[in-house]
């Protein structure tokens, strides 16, 4: 028998199948150890065949075989298939998803304790062996006990004098290491509301494979999600639950423990070597049959899926930032295709690539525009601070904030105080009239450099002075740099000081547990006021918070993104949504220095379709995606003459393409990159835009063409961040 054999090796020029002799018993996926040259190397074995097409005498053996089971589902082979063909990388970068990191290095193994269990409780004993006695009696009545447990109790001495003697024996036993987070309580399926059991049934009746379900924050998409895993589960199917930020939202985690138990096994990056493995594993020999998850749970080896569901589909954390740069909605519909199952993809905010498509008929649309209970939204009230900075007002409180929080502390409800600091301290924003910089080419805000003090526009490369005063009102409150969360929690204390704060964000978070106690703690209400960064924006469900503050709600819209627009949106309906969500009447006050803009008009009614509209108008006439892609094409070395070499021939290479298909791009330029220098490497790019993908396989070619040991070269699509 031979054994086709991927060695893991991601380099284009073993990207191939060798073959190797083996037992017959060898089973096809699993993870083997081959000689390779003059050393042993691990590979995956992808298929199995009688005959090999190498002359005998050059065929070696294959050295071992890992794990029992074997670690890649048949399906790999087809989406390893599509991985490389869509993101060009070599067959073993696109197996590696599959497997966990630290599995495949090696690094982790399962986990043994030792058991001290009765054999024959009916052995004489002397009466001076008292201890002997009482661990004897202890077992009689309990039957087995941890063995360090034993030994802590009754002595090591007399336990072993009883396995000695035959009354104890001790077994080696695999244990699961679990991960911490939510509680296994006692949770109840809710009665479904007939808007969820409509959206239920559209999904089964409907033909098509890609479900968008458009629910507005607590419209109860959840415990549709809830329901159809249930459903999956009790036709013996398994099921696919990702979630941004996993980590961050015990109670979601609580939920599905609570529901699913140890059929719900967790993937996340915050989980210990062992926890992952352990959970992996569970899914694999299928003891666990719910994957749940952040970006890379669409990789969990699960067989016979039954559904799979992406929440917050509009999520930037979807996409994979290092290679290769996949999208998680590419590769789930991948499988729910092979799979013949519905994708799920569920958001109050979805992203216009996906309501497009739903738009276009491609995917079937489902909305629920009502709260359970047809709860209204919370009402958003915006403060304009151009109007606090003139009245003298140079807290990071509006009046109308400051007014809405004495209500919610005298109340005894909660508060939330967003910090929208994305893209902070980037954008030049004039404070007293609201002016905002931005590229005379591009129509997007140019961000500001302080190494060279100027403003550079990211889409193509434009450079512009930094100004001294504000072109539009000539005032002096140009540079302007948002608050952090200390500053805002010192002010709170001081306006009132009898309020229980917590701050959550990068730096009082340590350790995997952090956000878990801050979270838990608010979420026992023990502090009345919870300040944070885009970490308290997902997800949760606090039910005593009634008020919501966005601090610089604009900050988002001022990033150099042409999709800031649409995160700014995305961010305030999110942030928003925390407000309101049980018994009581939530509001959220809104500070910005442009009240007037579109985006914060279509956020305060709640109106995603008419934000749709005229964001897919904008876009359209801007040639920005969905009706364009960005393509960029990075070329990075710790050396800036083999870069710039490098960069000189990809462009050459991306300009013929360009020459043959002139109506196919819309921008074509070579630069260096905003940021000239990262982690001691020099960054050089091609920046394009393209009217469609259609050349993306050949612009990937010449990518990989131009790596080499010195040069790293490689495509990033629709990147969100251009820096
Ligand atoms: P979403 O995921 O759309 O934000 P959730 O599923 O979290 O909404 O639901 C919002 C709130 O409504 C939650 O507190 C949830 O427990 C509650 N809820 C959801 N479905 C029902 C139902 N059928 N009956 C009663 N309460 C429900
Ligand atoms: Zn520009």
């Amino acid at each position: 028998m031979y054994a086709q054999v991927i060695v893991d090796i991601a380099h284009s020029s073993v990207d191939r199948v060798f073959d190797y002799s083996c037992p017959d018993d060898i089973v096809v996926g699993s993870r083997v150890k081959v000689p390779f040259g003059n050393r042993l190397i691990d590979g995956f074995v992808i298929g199995k065949s009688e005959v090999c097409s190498a002359p005998a005498g050059k065929i070696k053996p294959v050295f071992s075989v890992f794990d029992e089971l074997p670690a890649l589902v048949p399906e790999c082979f087809t989406l390893m298939e599509r991985i490389s063909a869509r993101y060009r990388v070599p067959k073993a970068a696109s197996l590696r998803l599959f497997v966990p990191s630290e599995m495949r290095l090696g690094k982790v193994r399962e986990a043994y304790k030792n058991y001290a269990v009765l054999k024959d409780a009916a052995i004489p004993l002397t009466k001076a062996a008292k201890k002997q006695g009482e661990a004897l009696a202890y077992f009689a009545a309990n039957g087995e006990c941890e063995l360090s447990a034993a030994a802590e109790k009754f002595g090591r001495g007399a336990v072993e004098a009883l396995v000695k003697k035959g009354a104890l024996a001790i077994e080696k036993r695999r244990i699961n290491r679990i991960p911490s987070g939510g509680s296994f309580g006692e949770v109840l399926p809710k009665t479904l509301t007939t808007d969820q059991q409509n959206a239920i049934k559209s999904i089964e009746e409907s033909k098509k494979c890609v479900q968008l379900l458009h629910g507005v924050t607590g419209s109860g998409k959840t415990e549709i999600y809830l329901s159809i895993i249930a459903d999956v589960i009790k036709k013996g199917k398994t099921a696919v639950f990702l979630v941004p930020e996993i980590s961050l939202t015990p109670q979601m985690l609580s939920q599905l423990r609570a529901r699913f138990k140890g059929e719900a096994a967790i993937l996340h990056s915050g989980l210990s070597a062992g926890e992952k493995f352990d959970e992996w594993w569970r899914l694999r020999s299928g003891e666990a049959k719910i994957a749940i998850g952040a970006r890379s749970a669409v990789f969990a080896p699960l067989e016979n899926i039954g559904a799979i569901i992406i929440d917050e589909e509009h999520d930037s954390s979807y996409i994979s930032e290092s290679a290769p740069r996949y999208s998680t909605l590419d590769i789930a519909r991948w499988r729910a295709e092979y799979n013949g199952c519905k994708l799920i993809l569920g958001s109050a905010t979805p992203s216009m690539e996906s309501f497009l498509k739903a738009e276009v008929g491609e995917y079937n649309l489902i909305t629920l525009p009502e709260r359970i209970n047809k709860k209204p939204l919370p009402e958003i009230i915006i403060a304009d601070m151009r109007k606090e900075v003139k009245r003298g007002n140079n807290s990071p409180f509006s009046l109308a904030l400051r007014g809405e929080l004495t209500a919610a502390l005298e109340s005894g409800n909660q508060s939330i105080i967003f910090l929208n600091r994305r893209g902070y301290s980037q954008t030049v924003i004039c404070r007293d009239c609201g002016y905002v910089a931005k590229c005379v080419n591009c129509d997007v805000t140019l961000t500001y450099h302080s190494e060279d003090n100027c403003l550079k526009c990211h889409y193509c490369g434009a450079r512009y002075k930094m100004p001294e005063a504000c072109p539009e009102c000539g005032g002096r409150h140009i540079r302007y740099s948002g608050t952090g969360t200390q500053r805002v929690v010192a002010e709170l204390k001081e306006l009132f000081p009898s309020a229980r704060i917590l701050r959550m964000d990068n730096d009082t978070v340590s350790g995997k547990d952090g956000h878990f106690k801050i979270l838990s703690a608010f979420a026992a209400h023990k502090a009345d006021i919870l300040v944070g960064t885009q970490m308290i924006a997902k997800g949760h469900d606090f039910p005593a918070v009634t008020l919501v503050g966005i601090l610089d709600a604009d900050m988002s819209l001022h990033f150099s993104d042409y999709r800031s627009g649409e995160r700014t949106f995305q961010l305030i309906t999110q942030v928003a949504g925390r407000s309101g969500r049980a018994g009581l009447k939530g509001k959220v006050v809104l500070q910005t220095y442009c009240p007037e803009n579109y985006i914060l008009r279509y956020a305060v009614n709640y109106d995603y379709y008419g934000f749709y509209k005229n964001e897919t108008q904008l876009r359209k006439a801007t040639c920005f995606p969905p009706y364009s892609l960005i393509c960029r094409v990075m070329v990075t070395s710790e050396k800036d003459a083999p870069a710039l070499e490098a960069l000189k021939k990809v462009y050459t290479g991306i300009n013929a393409i360009r020459e043959r298909n002139p109506d196919k791009f819309i921008f074509l330029n070579r630069m260096h990159s905003p940021i000239k220098r990262l982690q001691g490497k020099f960054r050089y790019q091609a920046l394009m835009r393209l009217t469609d993908g259609s050349l993306l396989p050949e612009i990937y070619d010449i990518a990989a063409e131009n790596s080499s040991a010195e040069v790293l070269c490689y495509v990033e699509e629709n990147p969100s961040n251009l820096s």
